[in-house]
């Protein structure tokens, strides 16, 4: 649409209902622009105070984000379709990070003295970790406060100003989490969001007022914000999808492991980049952990226990992926008539071809494969065989080889015997290799990642 003085908006809506939640502005490069110029004065002035007042002002932050909890997480729902009590969990864990990032900056990034060595030992020497200026970044709509706010906490506790793109189907969230920020810091834009489709996104990426971005979203994306980066040589961390599996050994807490099977595969509707989408399971309990999952599965619906897909266009990437999984491979559970748009309810095939694009491809959708295997590593080899890499899970009563496994394990982060437990620990690094990206976002490592090492060595 184009309002009266030309500006062009869309509007975003509620995935389950069509309703309209909120109509935003398409910002151009002109706007993106003009606030990372913004930002810049902002930058400088946020840097120049010291870091106890920076944590201060964050943990003010902080304690409006809880105060405004319930309205935060309402509009997460209303504009991804997922569950109020979900949204509420994505914004409690949000602000872990935010207190976790506020209260360790000065540790990990304040001056600290260095050990000049043999050769230099005349010498004084100091390390301290600077702010980089604006960080521009760019979010996904599935988790639209959480997965943001591990780039945002982690910036501004580093000293940066942050301008935010959230997904265009997330605008209004994204806006909100800006705006309650002024309450802490009214001072200066050191927080912003622009909203707008791609195109405002590329904007951001390619200025050359943004000393990094920090990217969520598809590895096709993060491709072309690669490209856009480097017009200028911007440094990038980029956060993408993810094709995780579960390994179940055979002397794994079965009921636990269905327990953490199902959950990670089909909470938020499976919309979730760490998600489990593959389980392999050592042949001597197969049968067994196959009753404990479907048994549970069967009892689970979408549109009450989980929401609606949340891009329509996903919807047809769902489709392909259940289509393609029972032809190679035997439906347990649901099947091509699970998708009843925008809901799908779950689906569980067994014994799908590993060059199936359901094993290979993300599919961002309630679905799970699971294959029989000789063993862990018959499991660990099919594990490891995909071009992402982002986390795994291993269920095993033998915490040496678990742990042995994990370490062996593609990717960034393991859980044993949990599910996705790695993310609610702020003191983590969270990231992936190969298409699952680069870089790392949470913990110590999350906060040098949007800051510059400076080195100083001085003659005695
Ligand atoms: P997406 O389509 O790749 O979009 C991500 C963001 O990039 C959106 O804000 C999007 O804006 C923006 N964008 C699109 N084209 C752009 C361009 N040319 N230049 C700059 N920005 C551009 O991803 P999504 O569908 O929102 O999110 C789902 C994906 O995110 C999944 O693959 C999931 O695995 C991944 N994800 C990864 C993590 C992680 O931490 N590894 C966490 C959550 C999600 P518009 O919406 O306006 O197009």
């Amino acid at each position: 649409m184009t309002t009266a003085t030309g500006q062009r908006t869309f509007d975003s809506l509620d995935p389950a209902t069509g309703a309209v939640v909120g109509t935003h502005p398409i910002q151009d490069a002109a706007a993106v622009r003009a606030a990372v110029a913004e930002a810049g004065i902002a930058a400088a002035w946020w840097a120049g105070l010291d870091r106890a007042e920076r944590r201060r002002r964050l943990l003010d932050y902080k304690a409006v984000l809880t105060r405004d909890l319930t309205r935060i997480a309402r509009l997460v729902h209303e504009e991804t379709g997922k569950p109020e009590a979900d949204a509420t969990l994505e914004v409690v864990l949000a602000i872990t990070h935010l207190d976790w990032a506020a209260r360790n900056a000065h540790k990990v990034l304040g001056m600290r003295r260095v050990s000049p060595g043999l050769v230099g030992a005349n010498l004084a020497a100091t390390l301290e970790y600077l702010p980089l200026g604006v960080v521009g970044v760019i979010g996904p709509w599935n988790y639209p406060v959480f997965t943001p706010m591990g780039s945002i906490a982690y910036a501004l506790a580093a000293g940066n100003a942050v301008v935010f793109k959230p997904s265009e189907l997330t605008p209004g969230v994204g806006v909100l989490l800006a705006t309650l920020f002024t309450e802490a810091v009214p001072e200066r834009q050191v927080f912003q969001t622009i909203t707008g489709l791609g195109e405002t996104g590329a904007a951001l990426a390619g200025d050359p007022g943004v000393a990094k971005i920090a990217f969520t979203g598809s590895t096709a994306t993060a491709k072309r914000v690669m490209a856009a980066c480097a017009t200028n040589l911007t440094p990038l961390v980029a956060e993408c999808g993810g094709k995780d599996a579960l390994i179940v050994d055979a002397d794994a807490d079965l009921p636990a492991a269905a327990d953490a099977a199902l959950w990670g595969a089909l909470s938020n509707a499976g919309q979730t980049c760490v998600g489990v989408e593959r389980i392999y399971v050592v042949d001597a309990v197969y049968d067994a952990f196959m009753k404990e999952l479907t048994d549970r599965a069967g009892q689970v619906r979408a549109g009450r226990d989980y929401g609606p897909i949340t891009m329509p266009a996903q919807l047809d990437i769902i489709r392909r992926h259940i289509d393609d999984a029972v032809a190679g491979g035997r439906a347990v559970l649901g099947g091509t008539d699970s998708v009843r748009a925008p809901f799908v309810d779950p689906v569980i095939v067994e014994d799908v071809p590993e060059d199936s694009s359901a094993v290979r491809e993300e599919t961002f959708g309630p679905t799970v494969t699971v294959k029989r295997v000789a063993d862990v590593e018959e499991a660990l080899e099919k594990t490891n065989a995909t071009a992402y890499g982002l986390a795994g899970t291993v269920f095993s009563g033998n915490t040496r080889r678990a742990l042995e496994l994990a370490r062996r394990m593609r990717g960034g982060m393991t859980a044993i015997n949990s599910i996705i437990s790695f993310a609610s620990i702020p003191a983590l690094p969270f990231g992936g290799v190969g298409d699952s990206g680069f870089g790392r976002i949470h913990g110590a490592d999350g906060l040098r990642e949007f800051a510059r090492p400076k080195a100083v060595s001085r003659q005695r």
